[in-house]
């Protein structure tokens, strides 16, 4: 299974996918206190793969538990949930509120300072600068009613810009 062979690489401690899943021990790992664990133990620690000098793509299906928007299986989807729901407001990253806006299925237009894509564009284009290959590693994500990510940010988009224009009061009460 491509989980616990790439769980288990983490585990073997390859350098290159230290903290890219988050360890199911939770802040009582133990071998988090004495500096050995592989994993990450909050949302804020996660990174992506270091593939400067090679790729890892079986990674990437479900071993990469910061969220670019990339398809995730259900088993990590909830390790990721049970870590938000875990987490202090402020430790929830912005990806994080963006991976819980979509799984979760929460209003089209919460949380609009955060961006109509939640920086996801950015964040895939900062990724893709770092890696040896500049082709995106991942398919974008899915939801089980068949709801695809890029479709529903730009409704979120749309939403937001009606949302904007029912604000703006109309010229013939503030227009002279
Ligand atoms: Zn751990």
């Amino acid at each position: 299974m491509a989980s616990s062979q790439s769980v288990s690489a983490m585990g073997r401690g390859n350098a290159d996918l230290r903290r890219c899943v988050l360890c199911s021990h939770g802040g009582s790992c133990g071998m988090w206190r004495r500096g050995t664990c592989g994993f990450a133990h909050s949302l804020g620690e996660l990174l992506p793969p270091r593939e400067v000098e090679r790729s890892y793509p079986g990674v990437w299906k479900d071993g990469v538990d910061r969220w670019y928007g990339q398809h995730v299986a259900k088993q990590q989807r909830d390790r990721i949930v049970g870590y938000i729901n875990n987490a202090k407001s402020w430790e929830v990253p912005v990806w994080a509120q963006a991976f819980r806006w979509f799984y979760l299925d929460l209003d089209i237009d919460i949380l609009p300072e955060l961006g109509w894509d939640f920086g996801i564009s950015q964040d895939v284009d900062a990724l893709l600068r770092c890696r040896r290959s500049d082709r995106r590693p991942f398919d974008w994500a899915i939801r089980e009613d068949g709801m695809r990510l890029w479709e529903l940010l730009r409704r979120r988009r749309d939403a937001l810009e009606a949302r904007a224009a029912a604000f703006t009061l109309p010229s013939r009460i503030t227009g002279r």
